[in-house]
């Protein structure tokens, strides 16, 4: 499998704070990575220096062997590789469903509206949305919400997914859509790294589990060791939480 995007002694600090602390992680293409730990271990910091929404202290980056933590590179031309997903508020609230979803490939990608829109209706139509594609995000639930936030992600065909908790923020019974819609996009051929508390989840559609805690990795591999018999005590106690 080739690599992708691989991130070598990554270190990130606020301050005094040391948040990532010399972190190694790599991805293949069509590959799904499930970083998991406690909150506040850094998965969302890892997942922002990835995508260059925050500068690295020290460390490397690379995107299909391109180093991408280069000061010399040109970061929104990067960042337009990548889509992401955050907890909560992606959509922009003043955008209708389907300009949030056609936003970046008509201002970034320069594609023409009624090509960048028929794309849309398209990735909605999939998910059921296109019926809500002209309504503010306000009038969709927080699982529609998301669901949308996703097709806007993939709205630009972009190479790596970051998914950052991006169900932790809905009530439990609209979790379930949303994970179904990541499940469609792995077994499409994705390439996902998303940070998750949903175990049952990792277990089943990750190809490798990557356990961060207090800014290192501490044990990572595929699923049925890392989540069902972890090595590291620290994995261990972790797990124990969601038992
Ligand atoms: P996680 O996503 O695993 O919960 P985060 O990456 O959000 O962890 O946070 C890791 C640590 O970094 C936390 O202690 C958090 O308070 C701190 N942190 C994150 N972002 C910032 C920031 N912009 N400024 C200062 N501290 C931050
Ligand atoms: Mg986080």
């Amino acid at each position: 499998m080739s690599t992708l995007l691989r991130a070598e002694g990554i270190h990130k600090s606020f301050g005094e704070r040391a948040v990532l602390r010399g972190v190694d992680v790599d991805l293949a293409r069509h590959q799904v990575v499930a970083l998991i730990g406690a909150s506040g271990s850094g998965k969302s910091t890892l997942l922002r220096c990835l995508n260059l929404l925050e500068p690295i202290d020290d460390g490397q980056i690379f995107l299909d062997d391109e180093d991408i933590s280069d000061p010399r590179v040109d970061a929104n031309r990067v960042r337009a590789r990548f889509g992401a997903v955050f907890q909560s508020y992606n959509l922009f609230p003043h955008l209708s469903v389907l300009d949030n979803v056609t936003l970046a490939s008509r201002v970034v990608h320069r594609m023409p509206r009624r090509e960048a829109e028929a794309r849309a209706f398209d990735l909605l139509e999939r998910i059921g949305l296109a019926g809500l594609a002209r309504q503010h995000p306000d009038r969709l639930s927080g699982g529609q919400q998301q669901r949308a936030a996703i097709v806007r992600a993939i709205a630009t065909d972009p190479e790596v997914l970051l998914l950052d908790e991006i169900t932790s923020a809905l009530d439990p019974e609209l979790v379930g859509e949303v994970l179904e819609l990541v499940r469609r996009l792995a077994d499409d051929g994705a390439t996902i790294l998303m940070a998750t508390h949903e175990m049952a989840f990792a277990r089943d559609v990750a190809d490798r589990v990557v356990f961060l805690d207090a800014g290192t990795i501490v044990e990572q591999g595929p699923p049925a060791e890392v989540l069902v018999a972890p090595r590291e005590p620290r994995t261990r106690a972790f797990l124990a939480r969601f038992t």
